[in-house]
């Protein structure tokens, strides 16, 4: 049995959570770029973005209906609704 590969060895794809997506990941798309958070560095996305509003939802990547009014913002994702925050100048 010692050519088994270990639980630990992450390059080993585990057969039970191959395409499965983790409970734990919730915050999975960037919000300014939509592509996924875990392939590419978003650091860029948020100097960009600054303090204006998001524009993807972070959970299924859908784009937002973005509505601003003053110096406050809401997001609205048609599957899981809406957020807010205020816009920084
Ligand atoms: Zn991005
Ligand atoms: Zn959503």
């Amino acid at each position: 049995m010692s050519e088994l590969p270990y639980a630990a060895d992450t390059s080993y794809p585990d057969p039970d959570t191959l395409g499965a997506i983790p409970a734990v990941m919730t915050a999975t798309y960037c919000e300014h770029c939509g592509r996924s958070q875990q392939k590419v560095s978003h650091g860029q996305c948020q100097r960009e973005r600054g303090g204006e509003a998001p524009t993807y939802c972070t959970s299924c990547r859908r784009e937002l209906d973005v509505t601003v009014d003053g110096d406050r913002w809401s997001a609205v994702c048609k599957k899981h609704g809406q957020t807010t925050g205020t816009l920084e100048r």
